[in-house]
């Protein structure tokens, strides 16, 4: 590891000092970054989902490869990631419902809601994730039922 300084591109850090983008009301290097940086996994199920919607409005694949439960991972899946970040622009996160995902659960679910731009046309998925939490503590995103409405407003 090289310890010299350099100007980072890494969108991870540059977003640091700002509102974090799951919407939580923090700075992002005090709510998600710490989970999407690797120095602290995410805690809970809420905390891992959070933490993946930033990384898809910062697009940042390698994340939501490494948070994906290991057999869901296709052949492909960082290049479809990167396209879904070209075409698609998320806007808000609302967690609507949580069951169980806590730090001594081995699942849980998260429903929420979140704001994107496609194509210049605002959307909505209401999605209600599983995740499962590993031997080490980790919790993953497994599935989910997703619905994708249009319009922004409800
Ligand atoms: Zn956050």
């Amino acid at each position: 590891m090289s310890k010299k300084k350099s100007a980072s591109a890494n969108p991870a850090d540059m977003a640091a000092g700002m509102p974090c983008p799951c919407q939580s009301d923090r700075l992002y290097s005090d709510c998600c970054k710490p989970a999407i940086s690797g120095k602290q996994p995410a805690p809970t199920a809420e905390k891992l989902m959070r933490s993946r919607y930033s990384a898809f409005a910062l697009g940042l694949a390698s994340y939501l490869i490494d948070t994906l439960a290991p057999e869901r991972r296709q052949p492909g899946e960082r290049g479809a990631l990167k396209r879904q970040f070209r075409s698609t622009r998320w806007t808000g996160l609302r967690i609507i419902d949580v069951q169980a995902g806590g730090e001594q659960d081995r699942t849980g679910t998260v429903e929420f809601e979140a704001l994107y731009i496609s194509a210049e046309e605002p959307g909505r998925l209401h999605e209600r994730s599983r995740f499962r939490r590993d031997d080490m503590g980790r919790w993953y995103y497994v599935d989910g039922d997703a619905k994708f409405l249009s319009g922004s407003a409800n």
